[in-house]
């Protein structure tokens, strides 16, 4: 065994070592693009489905890499995570996405939302980056209802877990709260209560199960009901069909996101495209 041990230990170390060496390139790279100004949002429409028309949008981060092309956050978030950027990255994201809701509501309505991801990373345990947050919606004058920061089950089931003021945090919460990829995690009805949570987005892998009849279906419907029985919305992700449109507009589900509506674009591309919706 202990033959064996060693075996593995020199097939796996140059591989280890290469991985190291790739990761440390990210991070000083990742450093560099944040000071170089490399990093972009694009955001992609959320449509009421009732009335087809764009109500809200969730801010996606993107890095505009001189080399090799516009990254996806699948590329550098993780990285943005370990190494701590995430949080300086994070306090941009949502800085940039403020401003954007700014301009799309005196386009269309002060109703408009802009929606913000943010990861367990991103939480200082004392809340202080939530209240530096909601100074800055002040200095904007611009209502913290106009923000939903999206969350997933893990954190809030983490955040519950360990009682410190994070959880405070979240219920003063003046800025509305998403539970992203829901059904994916483990998160019961009492949570939903306990935060207060005002969306709920549907896992995308439930939206592409979809069929007249079919499993899929019946969880869709399972959690719009208890959604809508606790006062929550529900937004679908991940729509890329008529099909899937259709039948989540006919079992009631209040929102809906994913590229059959549209894409992940630039702030000025929506801007234009809500200048088309709200022309008389
Ligand atoms: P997410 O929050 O679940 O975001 C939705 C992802 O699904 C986005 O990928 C979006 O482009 C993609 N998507 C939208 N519609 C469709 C569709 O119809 N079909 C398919 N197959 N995909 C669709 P993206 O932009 O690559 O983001 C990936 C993840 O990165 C996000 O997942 C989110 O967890 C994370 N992320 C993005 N921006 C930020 C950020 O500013 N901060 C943090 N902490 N995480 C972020
Ligand atoms: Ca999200
Ligand atoms: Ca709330
Ligand atoms: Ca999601």
């Amino acid at each position: 065994a202990k033959q064996q041990g060693r075996n593995r230990f020199n097939y796996f170390a140059p591989f280890m070592q290469e991985a190291t060496h790739v990761r440390m390139n990210l991070v000083s790279e990742l450093r560099e693009a944040v000071a170089r100004d490399q990093l972009r949002i694009l955001y992609q429409p959320i449509i009421a489905l009732a009335s087809g028309a764009i109500v809200k949008a969730e801010a996606l981060v993107r890095w505009q890499h001189p080399v090799r092309g516009l990254l996806n956050p699948a590329e550098f978030i993780t990285v943005a995570e370990s190494s701590g950027m995430i949080i300086g990255i994070g306090d941009w994201v949502f800085r940039q996405a403020a401003r954007e809701a700014q301009k799309l509501q005196a386009i269309s309505t002060p109703a408009f939302q802009v929606s913000v991801n943010k990861s367990a990373w991103q939480f200082r345990d004392d809340g202080s980056n939530y209240q530096e947050w909601l100074d800055f919606l002040q200095e904007l004058q611009l209502n913290p209802n106009s923000i939903i920061i999206e969350v997933t089950e893990n954190l809030l089931l983490e955040t519950a877990s360990n009682n410190s003021d994070r959880t405070l945090a979240f219920q003063h919460a003046h800025m509305q709260i998403s539970l992203d990829d829901f059904g994916s995690g483990h998160c019961s009805i009492a949570f939903l209560k306990r935060f207060d949570v005002d969306y709920l987005k549907i896992d995308p892998v439930f939206v592409s199960n979809l069929i007249e009849g079919g499993d899929g279906l019946l969880i869709c419907e399972a959690i719009i009901a208890m959604a809508h029985k606790l006062g929550i919305k529900v937004i679908a992700e991940g729509i890329e069909t008529p099909q899937q449109l259709a039948i989540l507009t006919a079992a009631g589900c209040d929102f809906g996101q994913g590229y059959l509506l549209s894409k992940p674009i630039s702030g000025e591309e929506l801007e234009k495209q809500l200048q088309k919706q709200c022309a008389p």
